[in-house]
């Protein structure tokens, strides 16, 4: 059993702490608007009056705000206790703002974990659930027993920013994958169709085209967009165009396919036509 305090009681804080106190460890909570550790308490939890207060209850911290401005003013009232301490962080936030954070926890003596939650409240303590983690390796090895409670825990380097990196990586799939699914919805429906009766088509179409993935990803890796191309870029493009046009002719806006539409012409116009559609990441990657 450890001794764990949560900082912020959001839905996501709120989740973590719950399972913590279902799981057997000793908890105490602190949130900005304190009736929101209510709850809690009545579960098992200790309420902090402060941050500082929560910090010094326990062996470890868990921070859980809305972002990281948040972060920073609740670690700025907690400034004097957090010296010597286990911190992590599971605010969402960028490289950048993880990176930035590590570095202030080292100038402060604070052992820093950063994290990326990759789960919805109520997912938290069950199967699925994943939490990914960068910096200390040490204190992430000296609390794995605690935060396996939460969710599988993967920890990807010392470099703090990673975490954050690959949570973002992971939600920029996610929105690609929903920013398709309401294009495609937009289009059926444009013609009388219902979600409900597309969706048996839609979801083994996606199922199957990601199986093309694992060899998309060896071409960006090796470079080599022009081996094996059975879906030239050129002609996949023409696809893309007619989803434009087609969307113009229904009534539905051609936003959500308009940019992958522009970044392939322009690789086009670049003389890759006949490579794969794994070509187009060249058109993002900033020439350095
Ligand atoms: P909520 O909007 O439910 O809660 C926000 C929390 O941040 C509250 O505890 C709020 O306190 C606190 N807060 C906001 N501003 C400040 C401030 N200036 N000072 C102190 N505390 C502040 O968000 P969630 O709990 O859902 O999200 C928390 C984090 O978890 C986010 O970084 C989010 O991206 C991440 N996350 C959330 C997921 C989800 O599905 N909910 C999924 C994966 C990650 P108060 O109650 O006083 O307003």
């Amino acid at each position: 059993m450890t001794s764990i305090s949560v900082l912020g009681l959001g839905a996501m804080g709120a989740a973590l702490a719950a399972t913590l106190i279902r799981k057997g460890h000793a908890v105490t909570v602190w949130n900005r608007t304190p009736s929101r550790a209510e709850p809690l308490a009545r579960a098992g939890a200790r309420i902090a009056t402060t941050p500082a207060e929560a910090v010094a209850a326990s062996e470890l911290s868990i921070l859980c705000v809305v972002d990281y401005a948040a972060a920073g003013s609740v670690l700025a009232e907690a400034r004097g206790a957090l010296s010597g301490r286990d911190l992590v962080n599971l605010t969402n936030g960028t490289p950048r703002e993880a990176k930035n954070l590590a570095a202030w926890a080292e100038m402060e003596g604070v052992n820093y974990l950063d994290g990326g939650i990759m789960a919805i409240p109520p997912m938290i303590g069950e199967a699925g659930a994943l939490v990914l983690y960068s910096g200390s390796t040490a204190l992430f090895e000296r609390h794995k027993p605690a935060l396996d409670a939460l969710a599988e825990s993967r920890h990807l380097g010392d470099d703090s920013g990673l975490a954050a990196l690959y949570d973002l990586a992971l939600l920029a799939g996610m929105y690609g994958l929903f920013s398709g699914f309401l294009h495609a919805n937009a289009l059926v429906t444009s013609g009388g169709g219902k979600a409900v009766d597309f969706l048996p088509l839609l979801l083994p179409w996606l199922k199957a085209m990601t199986g093309t993935l694992p060899d998309l990803a060896g071409k960006i890796d090796s470079g080599r967009h022009s081996d094996n191309v059975v879906s030239n870029l050129a002609m996949q493009t023409i696809a893309l165009e007619n989803i434009a046009k087609a969307s113009a002719e229904q009534a539905v806006a051609p936003d959500f396919a308009e940019p992958m539409l522009r970044l392939a012409a322009r690789r086009i116009a670049e003389g890759h036509g006949s490579d794969d559609v794994s070509g187009v990441i060249e058109t993002v990657r900033e020439k350095k």
